[in-house]
């Protein structure tokens, strides 16, 4: 069974599943041309997130997919690659000090 949870971002429901296989993204053909640990879907407001990588992994991928979300909701615009920057190095900050203790 998928692992499932209500998150609010900025006073906005999202849905935040949890899966034990990576993304999977298909051509127009039906072929797996890329894979993910998590994608968020601002329509839907539906976060998804592959648990089965390391804990940190699974936190580093949680917090990307959120600044998505929160990048979105405030029209932000942050680059794609800074906004990876911003995910690792705030996880990495958290741990690193026992700010936050991963429990998923
Ligand atoms: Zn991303």
């Amino acid at each position: 069974m998928t692992q499932q949870k209500i998150i609010n971002i900025l006073g906005k429901k999202y849905t935040l599943k949890f899966y034990k296989n990576l993304l999977e993204y298909k051509n127009e053909n039906g072929l797996v041309e890329e894979f993910a640990f998590g994608d968020c879907n601002h329509i839907s407001k539906l976060i998804r997130i592959c648990n089965t990588v390391s804990k940190e992994e699974t936190a580093d991928t949680l917090f990307h997919e959120i600044l998505h979300a929160i990048d979105d909701e405030l029209n932000l615009k942050i680059p794609h690659n800074k906004l990876h920057n911003i995910s690792t190095v705030l996880t990495d900050t958290l741990l690193r000090n026992k700010l936050i203790k991963i429990k998923i």
